[in-house]
């Protein structure tokens, strides 16, 4: 049995919790497709606590859930269900600090708890720019978002979280800290070893401090959703829209009209624009005036429907715009459970993947629908495939016929079947079949230098030895 004793001694009473009602909502995933048992969640306040908490919990073999806003879509925070060992949370939302801004070298230093939208605004109220940008941003921490490699809408300019980071620090599996803390942008001294712990789901490190690349504020930006007729148009279009604007095209994301039906249920937009097949929302930064005029004229000349088409003339109508996109998982959530596919195609593929992978779901199953969004510019798309009133164990079944349908064929278009949501425990299993298999190989042998055991997030992106969990 786990001490609470030892726990409060290391956080403080306070920061512990083990009652299972209170517990509840840090055992069970977004989704509501996990439910894991902790013995206890943990909320530590500093570096150090967490350090002591892993030197306690190697000797008590407990297993560590590293856990941020807890809204991963893939399971991936959430503790196994009938695992061999207890398993502790470590929740990092008290680690909320803003540490340091550095005007002069555009970086921001932050404890890892930080929800993103902190970051956004702190970085905003002082006249900067933190691009990251998810419908989760209110909720997901730094850490999270460093530990999934998180996306999101502007991914297109300014790249993922990987790309923003210059420096993190974490404790490792044995309470040792990797302290590569740094702000510099040029630095070849050491290998980088901060790119092993991005995108690792808590399994190699728990990451307390990032330093955060931060740029000006666009002067300005042109947001406009129009309607397309099918995916080829809009990847022609974007086409033109880098040619003309270059890197200003900071964001391209498609959502199809079957979105919009399900978005209806919840959420109140009625526009002509939700019967168009597909709809884009584009966003250009820039500072000139005419930008929108000729815009405009492009996609008259490409046959686009002005009519149809929703441009933010202000701040607030740009936010609405961005709302209505961030909402569609929302809507989706409460729609019901989705066999939901985060993959990502070379451009050139896409159109072609959907049209023929779409039929052959269909063929499986005649009373599917299909919810198809996400960040076409970056060849990421949320294609998820349902079935109205199916409950969880129903869609599994769905997901053991359909999800090597769709995984097979995005392999085979030089795809990925996890763009930006990560492995968790959804996808365990196809990393382990569609993955190169030295990758896969060398990846476990990091793992068991790391974490030789397999005390941090068992169960997620690798199998646990001995219980196949
Ligand atoms: P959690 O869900 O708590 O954890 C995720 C993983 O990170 C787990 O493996 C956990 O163990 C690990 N972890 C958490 N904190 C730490 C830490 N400090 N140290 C080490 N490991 C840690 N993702 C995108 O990339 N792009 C999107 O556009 C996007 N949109 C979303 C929209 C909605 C509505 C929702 C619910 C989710 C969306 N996501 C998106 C997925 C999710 O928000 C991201 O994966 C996010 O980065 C997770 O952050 P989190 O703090 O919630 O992490």
């Amino acid at each position: 049995m786990t001490s609470l004793n030892q726990l409060y001694q290391i956080c403080g009473q306070d920061n512990v919790i083990d009652n299972p009602q209170l517990t509840n909502p840090y055992t069970t995933d977004w989704r509501k497709r996990y439910h894991g048992s902790a013995v206890a969640v943990v909320f530590p306040r500093a570096q150090s606590q967490i350090q002591e908490l892993v030197k306690f919990c190697q000797v008590q073999q407990i297993a560590i859930i590293p856990q941020g806003g807890n809204t991963s879509t893939c399971g991936a925070a959430t503790p196994l269900s009938d695992y061999n060992k207890p398993q502790l949370i470590v929740n990092l939302q008290k680690m909320n600090k803003i540490i340091s801004l550095d005007r002069d070298n555009y970086s921001l230093t932050v404890e890892a708890g930080c929800t993103l939208q902190q970051v956004q605004d702190y970085a905003s109220v002082h006249g900067l720019y933190f691009p990251l940008s998810l419908a989760s941003q209110g909720s997901c921490q730094i850490g999270g978002n460093l530990a999934t490699n998180a996306g999101g809408v502007q991914v297109l300019k300014y790249g993922m979280i990987r790309d923003l980071t210059l420096g993190l620090r974490a404790v490792l599996a044995n309470g040792e800290v990797l302290d590569g803390l740094t702000a510099l942008r040029k630095d070849n001294t050491y290998l980088d070893l901060k790119q092993l712990l991005i995108g690792s789901e808590g399994t190699l490190g728990i990451i307390t401090h990032a330093t955060l690349k931060l740029f000006p504020i666009p002067p300005a930006y042109c947001t406009l959703m129009f309607p397309v007729s099918s995916i080829a148009q809009a990847l022609q279009l974007l086409q033109q829209l880098k040619t003309y604007y270059t890197n200003n095209v900071s964001a391209f994301e498609i959502i199809k009209h079957d979105s919009w039906q399900i978005y209806q249920n919840y959420f109140d937009f009625k526009h002509e624009i939700c019967n168009a097949p597909w709809s884009i929302i584009c966003e250009i930064e820039v500072n000139n005036d005419f930008v929108l005029e000729n815009l405009l004229i492009l996609l008259e000349q490409n046959e686009i429907d002005l009519n149809q088409s929703v441009i933010a003339s202000s701040e607030n109508e740009r936010q609405l715009l961005w709302q209505l996109r961030e909402q569609i998982p929302l809507a989706e959530k409460q729609y019901g459970y989705a066999a939901k596919h985060d993959i990502s195609l070379p451009l050139s593929q896409i159109e072609e993947f959907v049209t023929i992978n779409s039929a052959k779901l269909k063929e499986i199953e005649p009373h599917g629908y299909f919810s198809i969004f996400g960040h076409l510019g970056d060849g990421n798309l949320h294609y998820n495939f349902g079935l109205v009133g199916a409950d969880s164990q129903q869609i599994s079944e769905l997901e053991q016929l359909v999800n090597p349908l769709v995984y097979q064929d995005v392999i085979a278009r030089g795809g990925s079947i996890s763009a930006e949501h990560g492995i968790g425990q959804s996808k365990k299993k196809w990393l382990q079949q569609f993955c190169d298999p030295v990758s896969y190989q060398l990846m476990q042998q990091l793992k068991q230098q790391l974490d030789p055991l397999n005390l941090l997030n068992p169960g997620k992106i690798f199998n646990s030895p001995n219980t196949n969990r």
